[in-house]
């Protein structure tokens, strides 16, 4: 099933730029599908970012657009860094954020992975 078509991807964000080696990064891991470091504002003790080797600018484009072997390969990547931070026994939280609402900053699809103390409700309640 295709989401949607494949939107356009501005190879100039920070997380192409980080992917090409041409900046910096505290990297966690990287394999043929992945690269995964810590979000450099992390917001909980363990605040990584997963990445997927590609030009895809969210998990709807991921979905439709990337090649199975990548997106098995991407998700066993992400299970992966959050088994090498340690926080798969007392658990994570995985944030992907799409679009506008969401308050999507960068425009190259990614995974946060957040952990290390007890998260609390994924939301503020919605005010009545
Ligand atoms: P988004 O809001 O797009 O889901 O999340 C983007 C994340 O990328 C934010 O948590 C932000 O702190 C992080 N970030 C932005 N620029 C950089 C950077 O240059 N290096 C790293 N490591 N993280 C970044």
């Amino acid at each position: 099933m295709v989401v949607s078509g494949k939107p356009p991807y501005d190879d100039s964000n920070i997380f192409a730029r980080i992917l090409r080696g041409e900046i910096p990064c505290n990297k966690i891991f990287e394999d043929d599908f992945a690269l995964a470091f810590h979000d450099i504002r992390p917001q909980a003790p363990v605040h990584a970012l997963v990445i997927p080797k590609g030009s895809y600018v969210s998990f709807a484009d991921f979905g439709a657009n990337a090649p199975a072997e990548l997106i098995f390969g991407f998700s066993r990547a992400v299970a992966h860094v959050a088994k090498q931070l340690g926080v798969e026994e007392t658990g994570y939280r995985l944030i992907a954020n799409m679009g506008w609402d969401s308050h999507q900053e960068v425009p190259h699809y990614h995974v946060h992975i957040l952990g290390g103390r007890k998260l609390g409700v994924m939301l503020a309640p919605i005010e009545p």
